[in-house]
């Protein structure tokens, strides 16, 4: 029997194959250290984790949630823009909660777009951009980014025959894979852009709070005229280090709030509510650890920095993200093949830039995202791997 085209057509998922071969060195006996996944390695802190047992007790969590999110929640997410990005939200209109942003990222296409319609995203880039739009059957148009870019897109040069089918534009700053950051500035022309041509841009603002060397990452709702043409999508997985909880939130044009909680609510029932027990906690409470997490980052950030250089990478020290996203010495073409090779010689993983799209080829990234001595460990490995040659 058959399955669908859009199963058919899923790319292989790029983790896959990194497990894949993870799993055959170590039944090589290889002590295997990944630098591959960006999932905190650090636990979730401690008020947010006793605010899930408490709720755990109360029969009123026990039943179904409503798919929007608790009406205290979606208060303390609008508390949370005000605080955080002097943001006013109305919390009815202009907040839905998420199962975690994958969730919402993935379905915002079925809001939008139609087949034939296309969505724009940038390349490289979080692949579930490209899914969601595969999965409501629209054209994907991928925007390429470069270094000398600062990793922005080149708008003016989408092609105006595209532009007018295009419905929506992904934006990630900070940018997974790259690391880059955007101004205010950036999200100005990108919204005159888009509005010009009734395209609404969504923005994934999952590293809003991983930031280093001072640097604050702005909301786009920061920006005058952005809750008319944009969606943004925040997640407490990385900020509090709740990526196992599943907690998140799609904020501004209440248009496409609204779209998306119906979509929703057709296919999920929101937020198992001990969990949004915890989100409320998480953004009404002392925000001293998501500071003390990210000056861990921040050591290993450089500590990474400096290997990757002394083995002839060339490398931006990233203010923000949890990655390092680093360009192949000179002579190296493939980034896959560079990868399996450190793999290979180091027991060392390292994702290619190419599994985030073609843009990516030439660069790999690691993820800060495992304890200090195993960064440690890997880095000497590969500070060896550079003086052996
Ligand atoms: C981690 C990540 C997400 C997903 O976060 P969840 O809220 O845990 O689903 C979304 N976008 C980007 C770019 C990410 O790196």
């Amino acid at each position: 029997m058959k399955l669908s085209g859009r199963v058919e057509r899923l790319p292989p998922y790029l983790f896959a194959r990194i497990s894949q071969l993870i799993a055959q060195k170590r039944a090589e006996g290889v002590d295997v250290i990944s630098f591959g996944i960006g999932d905190p390695d650090l636990p979730t802190p401690g008020h947010i984790l006793d605010a899930l047992k408490r709720a755990a007790d109360d029969p009123a969590n026990h039943r179904y949630p409503e798919t929007e999110g608790l009406p205290a929640l979606r208060s303390a997410m609008a508390s949370w823009y005000r605080r955080r990005h002097g943001v006013e939200l109305d919390p009815d209109a202009e907040i839905v909660s998420l199962i975690g942003s994958k969730e919402g990222i993935g379905h915002l296409p079925l809001c939008v777009a139609d087949p034939g319609d296309v969505v724009l995203v940038t390349d490289p880039g979080y692949p579930v951009y490209e899914v969601g739009a595969m999965f409501a059957g629209a054209e994907v148009v991928r925007l390429p980014l470069r270094e000398e870019d600062g990793w922005l897109p080149r708008l003016d040069e989408v092609p105006d025959a595209i532009a007018a089918r295009s419905r929506l534009l992904w934006l990630n700053y900070p940018n997974n894979p790259t690391g880059a950051v955007a101004d205010e500035a950036f999200f100005e022309r990108a919204i005159a852009w888009a509005s010009r041509r009734d395209i609404w841009i969504a923005h994934d603002l999952a590293y809003a709070d991983v930031t280093f060397d001072g640097y604050v990452a702005p909301s786009i709702l920061e920006v005058d005229g952005a809750r008319d043409v944009a969606i943004e999508f925040n997640s407490l997985s990385k900020s509090f280090n709740m990526t196992g909880w599943r907690v998140a939130m799609a904020v501004g044009n209440p248009t496409l709030v609204d779209a998306l909680t119906r979509v929703k609510s057709n296919l999920d029932s929101g937020i198992p509510q001990a969990i949004q027990e915890m989100a409320i906690a998480a953004l009404e409470g002392p925000l001293d650890e998501i500071e003390s997490h990210n000056r861990i980052y921040q050591r290993r950030r450089d500590r990474a920095v400096e290997a990757l250089r002394a083995l002839g990478l060339r490398v931006d020290p990233p203010r923000a993200s949890l990655y390092v996203w680093a360009r192949l010495p000179v002579g190296e073409q493939s980034s896959a093949a560079y990868a399996e090779r450190l793999l290979e010689e180091t027991g060392v993983v390292v994702t290619p830039g190419i599994g985030y799209g073609e843009a990516g080829e030439g660069y790999v990234r690691l993820s800060l995202t495992l304890p200090d001595e195993r960064v440690d460990e890997g880095l000497s490995r590969l500070s060896a791997f550079a003086g052996g040659r």
